[in-house]
């Protein structure tokens, strides 16, 4: 059990003491955000250890694929490692939006931009989408001829115990079999001292806990199911939202006369739907997707998902700093809660990059709170609209649906209305990471 026990000896008695410490930072959570968080920090100069509780192999496997920003294109960019990832996911270069089946749907084109001043570049399109798999393995491809960063995985983190100056992590290594990568049962008690621990360990993240950091937020009525399939026609590129009273479905374009789609609805509905008999599932779909895809087949499981609206009290305290679905969570719509956590990789790095070239303590609070105050409230924005978004689209109340149909109708017909819209979706409002401004895709 993770534990935290924060001490208030003397500083000064403690600098005296103080033993070396192995590592600068000590991320743990080896998804999206904890390795994303160790590739920007390659040739930082920092020392990092990233603790992951399953292997590398059985992280990356995970059968989901994201709706992925401008933005986060742009600082995956920077970080070096999308050159490895954009060839073997999906750019699309329009997004329709539409009310169910009723007739008037909005169409977004890169050039809708234009109006912001901040036009992406001709390869862009408005946006990507990637495979879980096919990102996590890049990432970890590319951090593994790094020797600043060690991988501790599959290990668990058994306490961390925060001092003024340094943080100490317990953790317990699994060994696996070289040769099957099971685990072979044997495992081995470490203790780590550095300076900062980053929680990348998910929405239920025990580091988060135990550090005593509450969080505000509530769970949905409603569950997302999600799933691959193959589609008769082509998805030219295009991602859609549908808005049903039952929730909004998302049909996200992968490479391959394939999509991932995320369909909301109340509890019951969703366990219905994944235990529905296939054939009668796909007929559903079909008629969701009004046949603009032809004949479907289902290429995965149906995968059910609870879903939230969280937010941490805090993103911070002295020698931890939260990030990812550890720090926030939203609802599925619009496909957001990926692009704020790879947001948060690049704002903490910069931050914490920056205070180690000026000689700072990058777990000092003074440093951490540059992240927290520059993070918090652009995720508070995103949080806001989805669930704007999802509440707006889902009612079936005469002035509801009277309100929405208004505001598509002026998404599609108002320059400005449509360029901001698009400027939260492509990630593109708010402070730009620095990290986000080396683009090299031209
Ligand atoms: C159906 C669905 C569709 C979605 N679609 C999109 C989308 O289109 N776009 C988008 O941007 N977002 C989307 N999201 C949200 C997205 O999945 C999450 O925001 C994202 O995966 C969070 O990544 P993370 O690295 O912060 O956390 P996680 O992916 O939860 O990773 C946490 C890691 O920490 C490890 N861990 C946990 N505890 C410990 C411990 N004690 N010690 C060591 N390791 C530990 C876990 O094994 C895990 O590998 C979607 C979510 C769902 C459910």
């Amino acid at each position: 059990m993770v534990s935290e026990k924060l001490s208030q000896t003397d500083s000064i008695s403690q600098i005296a003491t103080l033993p070396k410490l192995d590592y600068d930072l000590v991320i743990v959570g080896g998804g999206i955000a904890g390795t994303a968080l160790a590739c920007s920090l390659k040739n930082s100069g920092l020392k990092v250890a990233l603790i992951e509780s399953q292997s590398k192999s059985v992280v990356a496997a995970r059968k989901l694929a994201y709706n992925l920003s401008l933005m986060s294109g742009r600082i995956l960019d920077g970080i070096g490692v999308w050159q490895q990832i954009l060839p073997k996911i999906t750019t699309y270069r329009q997004i329709s939006l539409s009310d169910g089946n009723y007739p008037r749907t909005v169409q977004f084109y890169p050039e809708d931009l234009a109006t912001t001043g901040k036009k992406p570049t001709l390869t862009e399109g408005l946006g990507y989408v990637g495979e879980h798999q096919v990102m996590l393995t890049a990432m970890q491809e590319f951090l593994a001829d790094c020797s600043e960063v060690t991988w501790l995985s599959p290990a668990e983190v058994l306490q961390v115990n925060y001092q003024s100056d340094f943080v100490e992590v317990e953790l317990r290594r699994k060994d696996t079999d070289k040769d099957t990568n099971n685990l072979s049962g044997e495992s081995e008690t470490l203790t780590v001292r550095s300076r900062l621990v980053v929680a990348a360990d998910g929405a239920k993240s025990r580091i988060r806990e135990a550090a005593g950091i509450g969080t505000h937020g509530w769970k949905y009525w409603q569950s997302c199911v999600a799933m691959t399939i193959k589609t008769e026609k082509s998805h030219n590129n295009i991602a859609f939202e549908r808005f049903w009273p039952s929730g909004p479905m998302g049909v996200l374009p992968l490479p391959g006369n394939r999509c991932q789609v995320v369909w909301t609805a109340p509890h019951r509905e969703a366990q219905a739907l994944q235990e529905l008999d296939a054939k009668e599932f796909l007929a559903k779909l079909e008629y969701r997707t009004a046949g603009l895809l032809g004949k479907l087949d289902l290429l995965s499981d149906r995968y059910v998902f609870p879903v939230q609206l969280m937010q941490s009290d805090h993103y911070t305290q002295h020698r931890l700093a939260l990030i990812g679905d550890a720090a926030h969570c939203c609802h599925p719509v619009g496909g957001q809660g990926l692009n704020m956590g790879i947001r948060d990789v690049a704002a903490i790095a910069e931050v914490i990059k920056t205070a180690h070239q000026q000689g700072e303590d990058i777990g000092d609070i003074g440093v951490l709170r540059r992240y927290e105050s520059w993070r918090r409230k652009e995720n508070l924005v995103i949080l806001g609209v989805t669930d704007f978004l999802d509440r707006m689209f889902s009612g079936t109340l005469l002035p509801v649906v009277a309100i929405r149909r208004l505001g598509l109708w002026g998404m599609g017909v108002v320059p400005l209305f449509k360029s901001l819209s698009l400027r939260v979706m492509t990630g593109l409002f708010g402070r730009h990471p620095r990290l986000a401004q080396m683009l090299s895709v031209k």
